[in-house]
């Protein structure tokens, strides 16, 4: 029965990830160590969140300090590293204005609000629909969900929310479907589509695509919940695109583990949203914004970003070379900085396994037959040699 709690034993937390089977209890740069005392290099860094490395000593610090400080205000009173982390990221991007929240899908459902709030209250549009691309992932709530252009992401959650459309991503056609849609009320997008199979997007296209946004008058969301803060190479990706996000979300490496999410947006639209409009209460909370900024410091300090890109010409150099001994095996490699992903004959699942129990290295896959590897941004040669030596045994064995 329904009402009743049953005797059967059953594990308290809910099954919604598989779990490989360790328990990882210890973190510092790229490694960490499980229940075991078993250390391995981590190329997972938390799914692209630990951009400098697990308890990295900068942001540590700054953490303590901040734990002796203050930990929660309301958003009712102003909150001094909110304030500051805000400066940085309108300094360092081409938005004006920045919401804080919790996550990444926080941080999309938001960007989804504050379009649809520029669409009705701008251009007069408040039955029009977001246009997003197959392959996509924006995030597990129902809007970002809805978003997200994937049926294994959506089936058994319906209904979905209303306002959305999809369509081929990196394809022509889909310029001129934006173009002559006239109830589209802004278009969103990853730069490199990471859960989908770390597809970047065309740069052409990319650029296309905004203009006819431009054109239109119509908002350009870019998701960089995963391609931010450095990730690919740039601080962040759209940068290398030579394009300017109307709104921009990002979330992951933000808070170097501490969990944070936001949205920026140009003061066009931002300012539509006023007292009362949109709230979270932990969001911009004193200890995530001190995260943020003791991250983007270090990032200044350590010079992260030309580090990654360093380190990705490298792991690029080595994964070629693999690519060349192993053709059978290894069919792509694709992706930008050290959002990499390498598409293999084998079931990917199989690789990540092995490489973890045999070789105590970690890393991801995107789809059934691309394996991800986000090794922390300040990672070095020494590092990529034991994830290349690890990877050449498995490929031989397969
Ligand atoms: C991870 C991710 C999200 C969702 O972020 P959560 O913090 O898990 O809610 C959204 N968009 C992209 C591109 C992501 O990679």
């Amino acid at each position: 029965m329904l009402n009743t709690k049953s005797e059967e034993k059953i594990a308290p937390v809910m099954s919604a990830y598989g779990r490989f089977p360790i328990t990882i209890e210890k973190g510092k740069g790229s490694f960490v160590w499980d229940s075991a005392g078993i250390k391995y290099l981590d190329f997972t860094a938390g799914i692209a969140v630990l951009a400098l490395g697990h308890v990295p000593d900068l942001v540590e610090a700054a953490l303590k300090r901040q734990l002796d400080t203050l930990w929660h205000c309301s958003n009712l009173y102003h909150i001094a590293p909110q304030e500051e982390l805000a400066g940085m990221l309108t300094e360092l991007t081409c938005c004006d204005q920045v919401f804080f929240c919790n996550s990444g899908a926080e941080a999309n459902e938001g960007a989804i609000k504050l379009a649809r709030r520029y669409a009705t209250l701008v251009l007069n549009k408040p039955e029009g629909h977001i246009v997003t691309f197959h392959h996509s992932f924006h995030g597990r709530t129902l809007a970002t969900m809805t978003a997200t252009a994937q049926e294994k992401i959506q089936k058994g959650f319906g209904p979905l929310v209303p306002g959305f459309k999809y369509l081929p991503f990196n394809d022509e056609t889909s310029l001129g479907d934006v173009e002559a849609d006239s109830e589209c009320i802004a278009v969103m997008l990853e730069m490199v589509q990471g859960e989908g199979g770390v597809i970047p997007a065309d740069k052409a296209w990319v650029q296309k695509l905004a203009a006819v946004c431009r054109d239109k008058g119509i908002p350009l969301i870019v998701d960089e919940v995963q391609t931010g803060m450095g990730r690919s190479g740039t601080l962040f990706a759209y940068e290398q695109y030579g394009i300017e996000p109307d709104i921009l979300t990002v979330a992951k490496a933000l808070g170097s583990g501490i969990p944070i999410g936001a949205f920026l947006a140009k003061k066009e639209i931002s300012k539509l949203f006023t007292p009362g409009t949109h709230g979270s209460t932990f969001g911009g909370n004193p200890f995530s914004t001190a995260a943020g900024v003791a991250t983007i410091k270090a990032f200044k300090e350590l010079n992260v970003t030309e580090t990654c890109m360093k380190n990705a010409a490298y792991l690029n150099t080595e994964l070629d070379t693999l690519k060349e001994k192993y053709p059978s095996h290894i069919t792509a490699i694709r992706g930008l900085g050290l959002l990499i992903g390498v598409e293999t004959t084998a079931p990917a699942i199989d690789i990540v396994n092995q490489l973890r129990e045999k070789h105590h290295v970690l890393i991801l896959t995107a789809g059934k037959h691309v394996l991800r590897i986000l090794p922390p941004l300040v990672t070095d040669e020494a590092e990529i040699n034991i994830f290349i030596k690890a990877f050449d045994s498995v490929l031989k064995d397969l």
